[in-house]
């Protein structure tokens, strides 16, 4: 492979585990791309490793998140039941707070005639009508909040389910830059020892990773846990 003055796919991504320092990547004769820690810190004595072969590694990181048709469809179920009280809970919120609009806009509407009929003074109308728009506001950005929440909260859900799906799948098919996007996505923190690698999952990745999803899936239908083939 012919190296040129490219960015490394992976560099940033992975730590030390023996001192902490990030994992960098460098060229070798400008043949081949290697990653090693930086040893900043002077008191590490890092190992060399080939991207192909850190690749494979990450690779297996990758195969580890891993959903069976059965369990996709279970949680798909559970989450569509959980957005169900989701929705609803957002529903409630929304009518609660347009309640408070109205009711400030009727505060709003009676001293607007108490200031025409000179039963209030200006002073004491462009406070509270200052006030109470404001309030009215701040009711909206907090509508706008639980509308968001409301679509967002299934939607990002079901994104993620399908994508453990496929994570392996796509992981094989696709080029560095796309890789190095899903690990991000899948991994909060990666560590290197100079032979293994070590990821850490974001949720709810690492409870496929791990396995915790399948299980209680399996727990119940009464089936005993299996690891991902
Ligand atoms: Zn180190």
């Amino acid at each position: 492979m012919k190296v040129s003055s490219r960015s490394f796919a992976y560099a940033g991504l992975i730590k030390c585990e023996h001192c902490g320092c990030s994992v960098t990547a460098g060229t070798h004769k400008k043949k081949y791309i290697y990653y090693r820690c930086t040893a900043s810190r002077g008191d590490c004595k890092p190992r060399l490793i080939r991207e192909d072969r850190l690749e494979e590694l990450l690779g297996e990181l990758v195969r580890a998140v891993y959903i069976d048709a059965d369990t996709a469809e279970w949680a798909i179920a559970a989450l569509k039941e959980s957005h169900t009280d989701e929705r609803e809970y957002h529903s409630a919120q929304i009518a609660k707070l347009q309640g408070e609009i109205t009711k400030l806009q009727t505060r709003l509407d009676s001293a607007y005639e108490d200031r025409v009929d000179g039963k209030i003074g200006d002073d004491y109308w462009e406070r509270m009508s200052g006030k109470w728009r404001l309030q009215q506001m701040e009711l909206r950005a907090s509508i706008d909040r639980h509308e968001q929440a409301n679509e967002v909260y299934f939607g990002s859900g079901l994104s993620l389910l399908r994508l453990a799906e496929r994570a392996h799948d796509l992981w094989l098919s696709q080029p560095q830059t796309e890789r190095r996007k899903l690990l991000d996505l899948l991994l909060l923190n990666c560590t290197f020892d100079g032979e293994r690698l070590r990821g850490t999952y974001r949720k709810p990745f690492c409870w496929l990773a791990e396995g915790q999803l399948s299980s209680i899936w399996r727990g119940r239908r009464g089936l005993n846990p299996r690891p991902p083939a």
